[in-house]
């Protein structure tokens, strides 16, 4: 299958590119098309034919639920057994934006696109190129990162060029996304709600608008948990880079050196090794693999480029990459569920 990438600007979008896309949807194909978090690659959510072809061409397993992808509330209501209270006031407040609900499914919404599950999950994406292509196709479309399988997650329409080509009929290039992880997912059919994956929008945010607790799944906070995380995606290895990823903790002096410290020790032992730093640290790196993630102060900024680098690492052969560690105020919790997971939860504390 030849692939066709269609520029667009998503300033000015160009209706006949969002026409021959949506005609795509409508008869059951892939399109893969921005949005503020991550690229995704979407299909009809309510055929299951359609969304079989997603999980074949990620190579994704069949039990791990695709996000739903609407343009209006009332979509939300067309798709959910019931509509609980917490979700009128979260659309009001974050959507279109980066948090996806999880709502109990009534009978439109087939099992191969909840893998299988009673519930589903839901998301109004922030992006003009993903709204327009939802509304022109009449569609709802489901649609999971447009990566293969346990690759980062596309944040260019490049990345996912390099997953897909040749697997999907196109792709939409409306430029690199603005936000670059995925969005936060919140379950709202337990008695309280749960965060099933931290992002952009954090709990504290949640709570305010919700005036009541939001809990965190306890299956993702800790890697030897006993429990299992409740989104079945957030089981798997995910986000893995080929190189052998290892954060290192601890007051930033020590930790360039501890990493100067490694990195000579690999080298002599004659591997390729890679950095992860800062903008504030970069300089003082003597590995000649050494990137930037961006400014410390500007978590955004690190967010943004996390996927990106992982990708650059891989193209480079490097069999083994030091990272600083980003703890940072606000969204750190998601760019460390992120790294710590490519990292298979390796961590030097120095
Ligand atoms: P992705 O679209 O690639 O960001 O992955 C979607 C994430 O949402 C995966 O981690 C899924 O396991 C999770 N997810 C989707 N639907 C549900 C659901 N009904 N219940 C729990 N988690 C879900
Ligand atoms: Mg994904």
């Amino acid at each position: 299958m030849q692939t066709k990438v269609l520029k667009i600007n998503s300033a000015d979008i160009d209706n006949i590119c969002i026409k021959e896309a949506a005609k795509l949807i409508q008869k059951g194909e892939l399109v893969a098309f921005p949005t503020e978090t991550v690229y995704g690659l979407g299909a009809d959510a309510l055929r299951p034919e359609a969304a079989n072809k997603i999980y074949a061409a990620k190579g994704r397993p069949s039990d791990n639920p695709l996000i739903v992808h609407i343009a209006r509330f009332e979509e939300l209501v067309s798709i959910a057994k019931e509509v609980p209270k917490q979700a009128k006031l979260l659309a009001d407040a974050f959507w279109p934006g980066p948090l996806t609900m999880i709502v109990w499914k009534n009978e439109k919404v087939p099992y191969e696109t909840t893998g299988g599950m009673e519930t589903v999950a839901v998301r109004m994406p922030n992006h003009p190129v993903a709204l327009h292509l939802i509304e022109e196709s009449g569609c709802l479309i489901a649609a999971p990162s447009a990566n293969t399988s346990g690759k980062p997650s596309p944040t260019e329409a490049a990345h996912v060029a390099l997953d897909m080509d040749g697997r999907i009929p196109m792709i939409l290039d409306g430029g690199p996304v603005g936000i670059g992880i995925e969005s936060t997912i919140i379950d709202l059919t337990e008695r309280v709600p749960m965060i099933l994956r931290p992002g952009y929008i954090t709990r504290e945010m949640l709570e305010e608008v919700l005036g009541e607790e939001v809990c965190i799944d306890p299956g993702i906070i800790a890697a030897d948990s006993e429990r299992k995380p409740k989104a079945p995606g957030m089981k798997y290895k995910h986000y893995a880079p080929k190189a052998d990823l290892i954060l290192v903790e601890g007051q930033t002096d020590v930790v360039v050196e501890a990493i100067n410290r490694l990195v000579s020790e690999k080298q002599a032992a004659g591997q390729k090794v890679g950095i992860i730093a800062t903008d504030e640290t970069m300089e003082r790196y003597n590995s000649d693999c050494t990137m930037s993630i961006g400014a410390r102060s500007d978590e955004d900024a690190i967010a943004r480029h996390l996927y990106k680098i992982l990708r650059e690492f891989d193209d480079l052969d490097i069999e083994v990459i030091y990272s600083e560690s980003f703890a940072t105020p606000r969204i750190g919790q998601a760019i460390m569920n992120r790294l710590l997971k490519a990292a298979g939860h390796q961590v030097l504390t120095v």
